[in-house]
């Protein structure tokens, strides 16, 4: 079965503390305030459509800056511009996430596209490259459906295989320069990155080495060497780290990024578990960790949502007044009833409130079973789906969801266990018994096939389920609601 989402090494970060020898600390200082220079200078050259044709690829960018520095000359080390480019590629590759999402967003809610059309648009959203050739009029459309198969494989089941002569070549040329203009739009009302901090660089190990307690670094220029004594002196240094200048005191911070340390024994065997709203988590061997989370929740949700109709009615109001002109009632209205600070301060007490019980379900959960793997039903299909209703909602919010997803993956890699998330089409709908459908009532499932009548926990009965599909080879994560019912029914049958 395929991933659909692959959990990244979690990493922590470690800080270090050194004292700089003599004047050192100026040399330090310049090579912040030019690492930081020259990041907004990659800033200003890398942000636009221009930097999105080539994909933010470090090793292209790297060549270009090479000639370009052997012309003009950087006040810096190759070993650091090297690094800040690195580390001004991947800031820019968050900032056209976020454009892209807005770019998205548009395209969602034009009601003058077909749903194949705008299929056929997100689908070239998903390369940077793509959408950056498009707008040079440079986009090879046949070259890259053949070299992204996986991309068009859902695409063709829904629409057809016929991708071009599907929308029609003209229709095409349309839409190209559509999401040109579109792509340029937002990308013009986002701000090109800029960075005011200049208190920092990047240093690569290359740029240093060190001994017992004592660490030397590059200076600006490479033959200088810039020395230090470190608090700790038993601290072993490796690979990246940041330099954080302390400002007039000749003190550095310095921090690493290093992958957070997983148990070395493995647990036993496989378990499957449902998520949910009343428990946040029901074993297949019965047991339920996060008990009673729905009523320990509720009534923080109900006054958040009493708050949010509120607000909702004080913006009714001030969209209201600034119809009619009257700016200064609907600016008196914001100031005094829409705030942000109290608003977002109770809010995240909620949510620090969520994140102790699911850790605590998680933990508890990890503490009984300590299985060597794991599977959970993938929930992020569902969410896109479904209206979002005004009244409290009976099952896990949007965030509930990704904050137990992500805890889920995250403990699973310290307690050295493999965790896979599988399709959770139809998993609290049918029998694991007997394969047949049957009625699930909150919390109570009951077998509708007569030969088999067998009735008990529907959380449970689901989590059995979903330990089982892996088994079922035709379902994978991608497969849709329809087809998942079909072969589930065709089980029966046969
Ligand atoms: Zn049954």
């Amino acid at each position: 079965m395929a991933e659909k989402y692959k959990y990244p090494t979690p990493m922590r970060a470690i800080k270090e503390y050194a004292t700089v020898d003599g004047d050192g600390y100026k040399e330090f200082e310049t090579i912040a305030k030019n690492y930081q220079s020259m990041k907004n200078y990659f800033f200003s050259k890398y942000s636009g459509i221009s930097g999105l044709k080539k994909g933010f690829n470090f090793y292209n960018c790297r060549n270009e800056c090479t000639k370009e520095n052997q012309k003009v000359g950087y006040k810096l080390s190759s070993s650091y511009w090297q690094e800040c480019l690195k580390e001004t590629l991947g800031n820019l590759k968050t900032y056209w996430v976020q454009i892209f999402k807005e770019v998205r967003k548009t395209i969602t809610n034009n009601n003058k596209l077909t749903e194949q059309e705008k299929r056929f648009l997100k689908n070239l959203l998903t390369s940077k490259e793509a959408i950056g050739q498009i707008c040079f009029n440079e986009f090879d459309l046949k070259k890259f459906i053949k070299s992204n198969k996986r991309l068009w494989k859902k695409y063709k089941e829904e629409f057809g295989n016929d991708i071009i002569g599907g929308i029609g070549e003209e229709r095409i040329g349309y839409l190209f320069k559509y999401i040109k203009r579109v792509v340029r739009k937002h990308r013009s009302s986002a701000k090109t990155p800029y960075t005011h901090n200049f208190n920092y660089f990047i240093a690569s190990s290359i740029t240093y080495s060190q001994k017992g307690g004592r660490l030397k670094v590059t200076g600006v220029s490479k033959n200088q060497r810039v020395e230090t004594e470190l608090k700790n002196k038993r601290v072993k240094l490796k690979g990246q780290m940041q330099v954080n200048i302390k400002e007039g005191t000749g003190k550095v911070v310095i921090t690493r990024v290093v992958k957070v340390k997983k148990k070395k024994d493995k647990g036993k065997g496989i378990r499957g578990v449902d998520k949910g709203y009343t428990d946040l988590l029901t074993s297949d061997t019965g047991k339920a960790y996060g008990k009673g989370y729905s009523q320990k929740v509720r009534p923080y949700v109900e006054e958040q949502s009493n708050k949010q109709a509120q607000r909702n009615y004080y913006w009714s109001l001030v969209r209201k007044y600034e119809e009619y002109g009257d700016f200064k009632k609907a600016e008196r209205i914001r100031k005094n009833n829409l705030g942000f600070v109290k608003f977002n301060r109770a809010k995240n007490k909620f949510q620090g409130l969520k994140k102790t019980e699911i850790n605590r379900a998680i933990n508890d959960f990890f503490k009984a079973e300590r299985p060597n793997k794991l599977y959970s039903e993938d929930l992020t299909w569902e969410s896109k789906k479904k209206n979002r209703s005004k009244k409290i909602q009976n099952e896990l919010s949007q965030w509930d969801k990704g904050y137990l997803r992500e805890r889920l993956y995250f403990k699973s890699y310290i307690n050295n266990c493999s965790h896979e998330e599988v399709n959770a089409a139809y998993t609290s709908q049918f029998c694991h018994k007997c394969g047949h459908f049957g009625n699930r009532d909150k919390k109570h499932f009951e077998c509708l096939n007569e030969k088999c009548q067998w009735q008990s926990d529907a959380d449970y009965n689901a989590a059995v389920n979903i330990k089982n599909r892996i088994k079922i080879k035709e379902i994978t994560v991608y497969t849709s609601y329809n087809k998942v019912k079909q072969i589930l029914l065709n089980k029966i049958k046969n």
